[in-house]
């Protein structure tokens, strides 16, 4: 990538606009009032993520999706190709919130993780 782009930081309510600049001698970065911000913008410039968050088919349980979410940020050009995957998983109850329900989700690293317990009753 090679051209200037500007980001809102979003790590504080100060919302700094973080300008990411490529030049000979590398990157500059511009406009953070700390370095959290010069952080967050060169992550966003040079290897964007998110972290996915979602429901899954779920057997045996009190309801019939369990809420997940990957246990890191993923790289954002995963989401749409790693959220399709969502609807292949079936998970079986009982789960533990935390527990792994897909481990290396959609070849991204991260593990897709319960992000709440459920049982054949509500709690477990
Ligand atoms: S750069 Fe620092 S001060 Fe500015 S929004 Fe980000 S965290 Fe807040």
């Amino acid at each position: 990538m090679s051209r200037k782009r500007e980001f809102t930081c979003i790590n504080c309510p100060l919302s700094c606009t973080v300008t990411v600049r490529p030049g000979e001698a590398g990157l500059t970065v511009s406009g953070n009032e700390c370095r959290r911000g010069e952080e967050y913008a060169l992550q966003e410039y040079t290897d964007p993520r998110r972290v996915l968050t979602g429901t899954v088919v779920v057997e045996g349980a009190a309801l019939p999706r369990l809420p997940v979410k990957t246990d890191t940020p993923i790289p954002k050009a995963l989401i749409r190709e790693a959220a399709a995957a969502l609807n292949k998983i079936k998970a079986t109850a009982p789960v533990r919130c935390g527990e792994i329900i897909v481990p290396n989700f959609a070849g991204s690293g991260s593990n897709l993780v319960a992000t709440r317990d459920l049982g054949p009753d509500l709690d477990l």
